[in-house]
């Protein structure tokens, strides 16, 4: 991976993004969600797609589903979500909150390579079906790939549950969701290889 986040560098593909015609969810947004958080973060989050609230807001996870997640990462990893970096595999709403389309996916997935290319995170914790998928080059489902960490470019990747999936599940699968983000925890708490003896912070910036 690259290294830290080049501030030009990022501005620069989100300035892209935010213009992007590369598919036709371009026509049904009302803005672009690029992202949000710190692009020096060594935790990235990466769920599926805006939905309503977030088109409105351009920003990812600002819904009931987010404020899971907020909930969820407070709890368990004592943070909030300007310390992390979240993003989407598809930066603009599906119709009807749709599943995004292989095509649309394809079409944007060169700004999410991108994004975790230049934020370059010790961990990526995946959410939900699309995301595991597209960055494990898997078919296989969340339930099954979920309670374990993958090598993933040199780093972490831990997939969990998509927030919505477990707000409609309940107890076992918010319980299962604690347990993937702890295992998040302790990997960022491993002092990468070449560090000083200096404790790890959980953001760079
Ligand atoms: N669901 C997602 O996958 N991403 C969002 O930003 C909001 C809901």
């Amino acid at each position: 991976m690259a290294g830290p986040a080049s501030p030009v560098a990022f501005e620069a593909l989100r300035s892209e993004a935010l213009v992007c015609v590369r598919c036709p969810l371009s026509r049904g947004r009302t803005q672009v969600v690029f992202g949000v958080g710190d692009p020096h973060a060594q935790l990235m989050f990466v769920g599926e797609g805006p939905g309503r609230e977030e088109d409105l807001a351009g920003e990812p996870f600002v819904g009931r589903s987010g404020r899971l997640l907020d909930r969820l990462m407070q709890e368990e990893l004592s943070m909030d979500r300007s310390r992390c970096y979240i993003a989407n595999v598809v930066k603009c709403r599906p119709p009807e909150n749709r599943d995004p389309l292989p095509e649309e996916i394809e079409a944007c997935r060169p700004y999410l390579e991108s994004q975790i290319e230049l934020i370059d995170p010790r961990v990526v914790v995946t959410l939900g079906n699309f995301a595991a998928r597209l960055l494990l080059d898997t078919a296989q489902g969340i339930k099954a790939l979920r309670g374990r960490a993958y090598p993933f470019r040199g780093v972490h990747l831990v997939p969990t549950y998509h927030p919505a999936f477990a707000l409609r599940s309940g107890g076992q699968v918010v319980a299962e969701m604690r347990a993937d983000l702890i295992r998040a925890k302790r990997l960022l708490a491993v002092v990468p290889a070449g560090a000083s003896g200096a404790p790890p912070e959980l953001g760079r910036g």
